[in-house]
């Protein structure tokens, strides 16, 4: 049972492995940036406050964002471990995250990184736009994602690395070689989490 979350920068592949590693380890992935797609898609209060910010490629508002993940982390399916995809994005949403696992007696037991290279990142989100249509695949957009990962959320992993629990893996190789460098990775550190 592991409680963890996966960050990498935008068109890194972040979300295919996050769901592929959940399915693999028998923990419930939470995706933040699934959840606001959802809510902009079944026009919720909440989908409706968000939409223009996922748009623009920007941040979600903390209060909006945190309050979300509050409110996930509360239902029975996380209790037994979880992988949490695209938060915490910044520094103050990491805080958050602490205080919210502190009270409920949990703590976070890795947090993995996918590193990438720029110009291969902005082919492989300009090629995903014509898959997928998704509104914020356009080129000035995922440089700005790009901008915005590198400001907010490398102090993020810069601070899980000074704790001792952050997992780099690069995630330039293919699909399935950086699945299993990310198992390889986790079974080092916790070989009875890690089925084969
Ligand atoms: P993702 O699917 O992780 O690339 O997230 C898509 C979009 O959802 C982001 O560009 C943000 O607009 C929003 N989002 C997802 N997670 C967060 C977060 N932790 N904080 C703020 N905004 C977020």
């Amino acid at each position: 049972m592991l409680r963890m979350l996966i960050i990498g920068p935008p068109g890194c592949g972040k979300g295919t492995q996050a769901d592929r590693l959940s399915r693999h380890l028998g923990i419930t992935g939470v995706s933040t940036g699934d959840v606001f797609r959802e809510h902009v898609k079944n026009l919720t209060p909440l989908g409706r406050d968000v939409k223009a910010h996922l748009d623009g490629g920007d941040l979600v508002p903390d209060g909006l964002t945190n309050r979300m993940v509050r409110d996930r982390l509360d239902q029975d399916d996380v209790r037994d471990g979880f992988l949490l995809d695209g938060y915490p994005r910044n520094t103050s949403q990491l805080a958050e995250l602490d205080t919210m696992l502190t009270a409920i007696g949990q703590s976070l037991d890795v947090a993995l990184q996918l590193t990438a290279d720029d110009t291969e990142l902005v082919r492989r989100v300009l090629q995903r736009a014509t898959l997928t249509g998704r509104s914020d695949d356009t080129e000035d957009v995922i440089r700005h994602r790009l901008r915005l990962y590198y400001r907010e959320t490398e102090p993020v992993a810069a601070m899980y690395s000074a704790r001792g629990i952050l997992l780099s893996v690069d995630g330039m190789g293919s699909e399935d070689e950086v699945f299993d460098q990310l198992l390889a990775a986790l079974r080092e550190s916790f070989p009875s989490a890690v089925p084969d």
